[in-house]
């Protein structure tokens, strides 16, 4: 359910997608596939956080590419289309390093798809 981009680096959601952003069923309910990723990978989103894509790329379900912030600053980063994020503000981007965590969370998240 996900190809991963040599170039960008983007893992690209290929199941079902709404509005451009990856969807599927896991436990009973349907979840956004990046939103998953990311917590298993990184952890909760608090509430009232959204996830943003830094790559723009709606597909994508790369948590090196997502940043928690919060609705206003989601809005005004696509306006303004934001570039990748800060490496050493984002946890996301260093546990992108660790391949082991990462090929496991594709796996699972293989697993899970509907
Ligand atoms: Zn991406």
């Amino acid at each position: 359910m996900v190809t991963v981009d040599s170039e960008t680096h983007c893992w690209n959601w290929t199941g079902f997608l709404t509005n451009g952003y990856g969807k599927f069923n896991f436990n009973g309910k349907n979840t956004f596939a990046h939103r998953t990723a990311y917590e298993l990978l990184v952890g909760p989103v608090a509430d009232g956080l959204d996830l943003d894509h830094t790559c723009r790329n709606r597909a994508c379900v790369n948590p090196a590419h997502l940043d928690p912030v919060t609705r206003s600053e989601n809005i005004k980063r696509g306006l303004m289309q934001s570039t990748m994020s800060n490496p050493d503000t984002n946890p996301a981007v260093r546990l992108q390093q660790d391949g082991y965590r990462a090929r496991r969370a594709l796996a699972k998240l293989q697993v899970w798809s509907i």
